[in-house]
C-alpha cells in the first residue's frame, strides 16, 4: 500500500548502514527518532465536510486525509506531527471527461474550490487546500489512465492525463516505444501533473523536458474546453500549449494529453568519471554540452554529495578500493563524481562514450567504468525512500532546485551552499548540504541542492527551521540571477519569490489569463498567483 505519511510503498524500506548513521551523527549531530502521528487520531480531527451531496463525491475523512497533502517538507511535518489542519471536504475520482465537466459545473454552481490531483507528488504545496474558507473538492484524475490512441506512424500517443509513469511506460513499451520522461517521482507522478508543473525527467538531455514531449490535448476549464492539436510546429501566433504547461491546476483540468514518443533505444549505458574537484568537473560538463555530444544524462555531484553518496552506498569494501584507486591517480578529498548516460543506437552509444571520455580526460577525469552508473540506474527511483528512513533517524531532508547561466553558476552555487550550511548556526544546529548539476544546457545548468537538518521537538520549530533555510536559499537564488524553480514549479512555497522574476506586468498577465479560463477563481486557488486573481 502507498504510505499516507511518507514516500512510496510501505513494502519498501531503504536501509541506512551503521557507518552512514554514524556519519550523520558526526556531521549534523545525534538525533531522536522523528514523531509519527497516528492515522486515526488525525482523522478524528478532520472537520465535517461542507460539501453538498453528489454521487461522484466521497466525504470519508480517511480518504480526505489521504488527499490532503503532497510531498513537500511542510507536508511531511503536518502529516508526521499530526498538524494537518486543512483537509479537502471531499474527493471525486471522475472516470471520463463528462464526469470532469459535471464536477466543474457543480463546483461553479456551489462556489466550491476544485483542486486537480495527479499523483500528489508535488514538493511545493500544489495540491493543498488554501486557507480562504471556501469548501474544497479534490478531483483525483487516477481513473483517466488509459492509452486512448497509439499513432506509430506519427510517433504520437494519446493518454488519459491521470496515467502514472509506470503505467504510461508499460503501455508504450509493450509496443516498442517510450516517452522517456523519468522524474525521480516516476513511480507515482502522472502525465497531467508533469504538464501542469513543467516537469523535467532525468534523461531530458535525450528525450526533452515535458514541454518538448507535450504535443497537445484537452483542457476542461470553467469557461469552456481548450483543444490543442498536435502540430509538429506552428507559426500561428503564440503557442497555447505554453499556457497549459505550468498551469498548476489554475486554468482547468487536463483530461487528455498527446505526447511525442520514440522507439525504445537499442542501448543505454551509464558511466562514472571522477574529477579532482568541482571546477574541473564543471568545465568538463560545459565542454561536453557545448560540443553537442548526444548524451542522455549528466549528473555532476559536488565533493560533499560525492562522499555522502559513497558513504550511503553501504558497500564499504568496494568504496575503500575506489578511494584507493582514485588516490593513486591523484584525486583526494575534493573529488567529484560525474555520472553520464548514453542512449541510442549501439554505434552512436560507442562513439558518444568515446567522445565524452576524451573530454573528461582533457580535464583530468578518471573513468571508473559502469558499476556506479549501473547502481544509479538501478536505484534511481529508490533513493526517495531514504526520506522515510532519515525521518525515523530524526533528520529532515529537503531539496531545492534552480538553473543559472554558466557565468553565474560557480559563485551562485557556492553562495547557496554557504547560506544553507550556516542557516541555523545561530541556534546551534548544523545543516548538511550538497549539490549536483543535472540538467545541462548550452547556456547554463540546473543546480539541485539537498539539505538535511535535525527535527525539533515540535512541528512549529521544525517548520521554522525549514522556513528559514528555504527563505535564505530562495533569496540567494534570486540574487544570483536564478529562477525560483527549474522543475518543481511554484505551488505555494515558491509563490513569494515569483514576482521578482516575472515582473509586475508579467504577474498581471498570468492573473488575467487565469481569470479568462476561470472567471470565479475556483480552480486551485492560492497557487502560482495569489488566491483571488486581482481584477
Ligand atoms: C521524491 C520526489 C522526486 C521528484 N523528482 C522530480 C524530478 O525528477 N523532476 C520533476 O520535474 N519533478 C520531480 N518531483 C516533483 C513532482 O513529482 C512533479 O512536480 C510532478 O510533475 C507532479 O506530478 P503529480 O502527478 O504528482 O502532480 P500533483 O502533485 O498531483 O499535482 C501537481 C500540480 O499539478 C496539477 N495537476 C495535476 N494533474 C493535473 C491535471 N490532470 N490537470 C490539471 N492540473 C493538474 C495540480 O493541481 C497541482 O497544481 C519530485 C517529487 C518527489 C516527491
Amino acid at each position: 500500500m502507498k504510505r499516507w505519511n511518507g514516500w512510496g510503498s510501505d513494502k519498501i524500506e531503504a536501509s541506512l548502514s551503521s557507518s552512514a548513521k554514524a556519519h550523520l551523527v558526526e556531521v549534523i549531530g545525534p538525533a531522536q527518532a522523528g514523531p509519527t502521528a497516528d492515522f486515526n487520531d488525525i482523522v478524528l480531527r478532520c472537520p465535517p465536510s461542507r460539501l453538498p451531496d453528489h454521487p461522484l463525491i466521497n466525504k470519508d475523512p480517511g480518504l480526505r486525509l489521504g488527499y490532503a497533502r503532497g510531498q513537500s517538507l511542510p507536508d511531511w511535518i503536518a502529516l508526521r506531527y499530526g498538524t494537518v489542519g486543512l483537509f479537502p471536504d471531499g474527493v471525486a475520482r471522475p472516470a471520463d471527461e463528462e464526469q470532469v465537466e459535471e464536477l466543474i459545473s457543480f463546483a461553479q454552481k456551489n462556489h466550491i474550490c476544485l483542486i486537480p490531483y495527479g499523483g500528489g507528488t508535488s514538493v511545493v504545496g500544489h495540491i493543498n487546500p488554501a486557507k480562504d474558507g471556501q469548501p474544497v473538492l479534490t478531483a483525483s484524475l487516477e481513473r483517466l489512465r488509459k492509452m486512448i490512441q497509439f499513432d506509430e506512424g506519427n510517433w504520437l500517443a494519446v493518454f488519459g492525463a491521470g496515467v502514472s509513469g509506470p503505467h504510461l511506460e508499460a503501455q508504450l513499451r509493450a509496443r516498442g516505444y517510450t516517452l522517456g520522461h523519468f522524474p525521480q517521482s516516476f513511480e507515482f507522478s502522472t502525465l497531467g501533473g508533469w504538464i501542469a508543473t513543467r516537469s523535467s525527467g532525468q534523461q531530458s538531455l535525450y528525450y526533452g523536458r515535458i514541454e518538448d514531449l507535450f504535443a497537445g490535448g484537452t483542457v476542461i476549464a470553467p469557461a469552456g474546453k481548450l483543444e490543442l492539436p498536435p502540430f509538429p510546429a506552428s507559426a500561428a501566433g503564440p503557442d497555447l500549449r505554453q499556457i497549459v504547461l505550468g498551469s498548476e491546476g489554475r486554468i482547468g483540468i487536463i483530461t487528455r494529453a498527446i505526447v511525442r514518443i520514440k522507439p525504445l533505444p537499442e542501448q543505454e549505458k551509464f558511466h562514472a568519471v571522477f574529477f579532482s574537484d568541482w571546477t574541473q568537473g564543471l568545465a568538463a560538463v560545459k565542454e561536453m554540452i557545448q560540443a553537442r555530444l548526444p548524451l542522455s544524462m549528466l549528473r555532476l555531484s559536488d565533493a560533499v554529495e560525492t562522499s555522502t553518496t559513497l558513504i550511503l552506498a553501504g558497500r564499504e569494501r568496494v568504496v575503500r578500493l575506489l578511494h584507493r584507486l582514485l588516490r593513486a591517480r591523484g584525486l583526494g578529498q575534493e573529488k567529484c563524481m560525474l555520472l553520464f548516460g548514453v542512449t541510442g543506437k549501439s554505434e552512436s552509444v560507442r562513439e558518444t562514450r568515446q567522445a565524452a571520455l576524451e573530454v573528461s580526460r582533457a580535464f583530468g577525469g578518471v573513468h571508473v567504468g559502469r558499476m556506479m552508473g549501473n547502481e544509479w540506474n538501478k536505484s534511481r527511483f529508490r533513493s526517495p525512500y531514504l526520506r522515510n528512513t532519515l525521518w525515523d533517524c530524526g533528520y529532515a531532508v529537503d531539496t531545492l532546485e534552480t538553473v543559472f547561466l554558466w557565468r553565474d553558476l560557480p559563485r551562485a552555487a557556492e553562495a547557496l551552499l554557504q547560506r544553507l550550511r550556516g542557516g541555523l548556526s545561530d541556534i546551534g544546529e548544523r545543516v548538511l548540504a550538497f549539490i549536483h548539476v543535472s540538467h545541462v544546457y548550452a547556456t547554463g545548468a540546473s543546480i539541485y541542492a539537498t539539505y538535511l537538518f535535525r527535527l525539533a521537538e515540535t512541528a512549529e520549530e521544525t517548520l521554522e527551521r525549514w522556513r528559514r533555510l528555504k527563505n535564505a536559499a530562495s533569496l540567494t537564488i534570486l540574487a544570483h540571477g536564478g529562477t525560483i524553480s527549474h522543475q518543481h514549479g511554484v505551488g505555494v512555497d515558491h509563490l513569494p519569490y515569483l514576482a521578482p522574476e516575472k515582473g509586475e506586468l508579467g504577474m498581471h498577465v498570468l492573473a488575467d489569463l487565469i481569470r479568462k479560463f476561470d472567471p470565479d477563481g475556483i480552480m486551485n486557488p492560492g497557487k502560482l498567483v495569489e488566491a483571488k486573481t486581482p481584477k
